[in-house]
Formats: C-alpha cells, sequence, structure tokens
C-alpha cells in the first residue's frame, strides 16, 4: 500500500505518517514547508519507504506511480497563522484540496480530508454532533481556515457523489503532542513554553472559554480506523475532557511545577466560547475511543518542549 500525506511534514501529518509505516504503509510526503519541519522527518530521513517532494498543493501537483490513498493534512492551523497567512490558509483550503482530490481521482485512490472542528464555528450547542451546522462568522479573522474547511468538506462530498470517490472527513478538534511547533501561538505550546520559561501564562478573554484536548496518538488511531472503514460522513475525533482555557492554565502550571503566574490580555474577536465534540459517531462506527490521559499526554508534550528549549532551570 502507498499513500499521499499532504502536510507529512506537520505536526499531525508526520505523526500519520509514522502510523502508516507501522501498517505496512510506504509513504509519500508533500509539503512546501510554511509551517511544517523537516526535523518532523529526521527520524525517517534513510527510510525508503518514505518519500518528500517538496511541493505547494495550491499548485498542481503529481505524484509518479500507484498510490492507495491521499490522506489530504496539509494546511497551517494556528490562529497565528490565519492572520499571517490568510490567502495560504484559504488556497491550501480550497484549491489544494481540489489538487488532492485531482490527485486520488487519477490514481484510483481513496481520499481523506483532514477537517476540523472549526466548521462549527462559535457553535450554539455542546456537545457538537457532526450533524449540527455550525456558527461561522464568514468575514471573520478565522473565516479563512473555517469556510476554506467548510469548502474542502463540500468539495469532498461533491466528489463522492459526483465522480464515485472513496471518501472519508475526519473533524479534528484541538489536538496536542510532541512536534507542534514551540511558537506556533496555539495554548498548549504557549502555556507550555511560558511554564517552563517561568514566564506570565497569557489568557486571552477572561479565560472562561472551553476546549477539550485531545493527545495526538489517539488521534491517529482514529484516521487509522476511519481509512479502514467504509464511513463516508464525517467524523468527529476529540476527547471529551472539557475544560476552560484558564483551568487549563493552572493544570499547566502545576503539572511543570512553574513559579509562573496567569495574566489576562484581551480576548480574541470571533474566539469560540466552548468546544467540546460529540463522539458517539465514532464510537459505533469505528469502535473508537480516546485512551491517553490528558496528564500523560501533557506530560510527554512537555518533555518534548523542555528538550526543544534546551537545559531549563525553573
Ligand atoms: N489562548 C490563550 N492564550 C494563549 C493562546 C490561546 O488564552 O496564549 C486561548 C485562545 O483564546 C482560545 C484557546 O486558548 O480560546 C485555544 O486557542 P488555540 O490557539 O490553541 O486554538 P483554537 O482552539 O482557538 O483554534
Amino acid at each position: 500500500m502507498r499513500a499521499v500525506v499532504t502536510g507529512g511534514a506537520g505536526f499531525l501529518g508526520s505523526h500519520l505518517m509514522d502510523r502508516l509505516l507501522l501498517e505496512d504503509y510506504s509513504v509519500v510526503i508533500v509539503d512546501n514547508l510554511i509551517t511544517g519541519s523537516l526535523e518532523n522527518l529526521e527520524h525517517v530521513k534513510n527510510d525508503s519507504r518514505v518519500e518528500f517532494i517538496k511541493a505547494d498543493i495550491s499548485e498542481p501537483i503529481s505524484v509518479d506511480g500507484p498510490v492507495d490513498f491521499v490522506f489530504n493534512f496539509a494546511s497551517p492551523a494556528s490562529p497565528d497563522d490565519f492572520r499571517n497567512f490568510p490567502i495560504p490558509v484559504m488556497k491550501v483550503g480550497g484549491v489544494g484540496t481540489l489538487h488532492a482530490l485531482g490527485l486520488a481521482k487519477a490514481k484510483g485512490a481513496k481520499f481523506m480530508m483532514a477537517s476540523t472542528s472549526e466548521v462549527y464555528g462559535d457553535p450554539t450547542v455542546s456537545p457538537q454532533p457532526e450533524t449540527y451546522w455550525g456558527n461561522v462568522n464568514p468575514i471573520g479573522p478565522r473565516a479563512v481556515y473555517d469556510e476554506a474547511k467548510r469548502y474542502s468538506e463540500a468539495l469532498t462530498m461533491a466528489y463522492r457523489n459526483w465522480h464515485g470517490l472513496d471518501t472519508r472527513i475526519a473533524r479534528f478538534f484541538n489536538t496536542f503532542g510532541p512536534r507542534m511547533r514551540l511558537n506556533d501561538g496555539r495554548v498548549v505550546p504557549n502555556f507550555i513554553k511560558q511554564a517552563l520559561l517561568g514566564e506570565p501564562l497569557t489568557v486571552y478573554g477572561d479565560g472562561s472559554q472551553t476546549r477539550s484536548f485531545g493527545y495526538v496518538s489517539d488521534l491517529v488511531e482514529g484516521v487509522v480506523r476511519l481509512a479502514n472503514s467504509s464511513y463516508q460522513q464525517p467524523v468527529n475525533l476529540g476527547t471529551q475532557v472539557e475544560m476552560t482555557v484558564l483551568e487549563f492554565a493552572h493544570e499547566i502550571i502545576r503539572i511543570t511545577g512553574s513559579k509562573s503566574e496567569v495574566s489576562f490580555l484581551p480576548g480574541l474577536v470571533d474566539d469560540p466560547r466552548q468546544r467540546k465534540p460529540d463522539i458517539t459517531r465514532a464510537q459505533t462506527e469505528l469502535g473508537w475511543e480516546p485512551k491517553v490521559e490528558l496528564i500523560d499526554g501533557l506530560n510527554l508534550t512537555i518533555s518534548y518542549f523542555k528538550a526543544k528549549l534546551g537545559q531549563v532551570t525553573l
């Protein structure tokens, strides 16, 4: 079996690559390295089963030879990225997805779209089931990502219905783990870095907004199960351990043993107030549920960031 993973040098994509190698796939990584990094592929640089193509899928892509599965995981994913790279974010989710779908069609390959809880926007129901259509501001600062992902889902279903492509859609909720970028601006790397450096943890707004954090290996397990199933509707993948951002800040301070305090900064525009997946579908269709406790996942992630920061004295 041979898979193409777009965004395979990124956080989620590189963990997926590792898992696919264990499943006896060979893997072609396509990544333009806008937010991905070759460091995430360093451990497989001599593995003949892995090929790397530096390319932007917003341009037409070609891959030689047979392909069994295209996993479309390319996109900057941090709210900071939405501000820094708004057009590339829209292009990769829109025309990039079109090219990835075209590749799957040309190769007769199966296709998986890495979508997101962001399709629910600032949800008015909680937890969010896949049947909820969402509450997205189409012109706000997050719209470049949210709307691109909503478009990519629509495009994926159109290819299924029009071309008979064998497609899957995974909707990831907040996912964390090693290989996140230390400076990507998201809450997990920010808080861990700040706690390790003894700096104040920057809570945006009053910190009452909620998130549910899932550890990357659990999410990748969900991806593999979805890939091996024939389920065609979107599937939420995430944990139901919902907490406020303020609680999360205190948890990071506690686990790291840091002397940092919390500082409150102005809230972000359109920051979703709550986010918690309904995972009934993943449970019933895939027999999947998250296994890694938050504390265990955080400890693994903290070790990774400690190494990245070099020797840190608290
Ligand atoms: N957040 C925060 N401080 C930070 C970074 C993020 O309070 O330094 C908050 C942010 O406002 C949001 C939540 O943490 O409510 C999760 O933000 P993240 O950027 O990780 O991703 P999102 O879930 O918003 O896509």
